[in-house]
């Protein structure tokens, strides 16, 4: 894994960030790039006339099988979460119609459910990615293989590359030097 941070200002109203170039091979296994995906995130400027946020885009080139276990993971992740806390609330609701509101054993179990209901999750979601995603041998992530975060006071954009060959070649193709580990 590693990160780039690209820093960015705000000024007329407008934000200013280095355009980028991504290299035409898939971001997780490196293959050759059929399709693309666009990464969205809301950036926050502040300065001049205070914060206001601003929606980037970029085309990040991805092969056709690595778009497609990445966008059936993150479909996965909203269904499991939800579920999740869906099923957490109607233990909770359970409890309080058995009369158990205030029994404290209950109110142990009912906060022990969520850890228990987090891994759960996380192993359907293990199970779900062996059983049904559409991965190569060279797969490095599960999901998009580009985070995308920012910070509005230090007024800069930092992007997490999960396949460290694509993260170099997109350092050298875009002559960045702000790198972190
Ligand atoms: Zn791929
Ligand atoms: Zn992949």
């Amino acid at each position: 894994m590693r990160q780039v941070v690209l820093p960015y200002t705000k000024a007329d109203g407008k934000l200013y960030l280095q355009a980028l170039e991504w290299p035409e091979k898939c971001a997780c296994c490196g293959a050759e790039a059929t399709e693309h995906n666009t990464l969205t995130h809301r950036a926050e400027g502040t300065g001049g006339d205070g914060s206001t946020y601003y929606d980037l885009n970029w085309s990040v080139p991805y092969c056709r099988a690595c778009l497609k276990h990445a966008k059936l993971m993150s479909a996965i992740n909203i269904v499991l979460i939800v579920g999740g806390i869906l099923l957490w609330v109607g233990i909770g609701y359970g409890l309080f119609l058995m009369g158990l509101a205030e029994n404290i054993f209950a109110i142990g179990a009912f906060i022990l459910a969520l850890p228990i209901l987090g891994f759960i999750g996380y192993r359907l979601r293990k199970l779900i990615y062996h059983l049904l995603a559409s991965t190569t041998p060279n797969c490095t992530h599960e999901g998009y293989a580009i985070d995308v975060t920012s910070s509005g006071t230090q007024q800069q954009v930092k992007l997490t590359f999960f396949n460290d060959d694509y993260a170099s070649a997109f350092i050298s193709l875009n002559q960045l030097q702000y790198i972190s580990k």
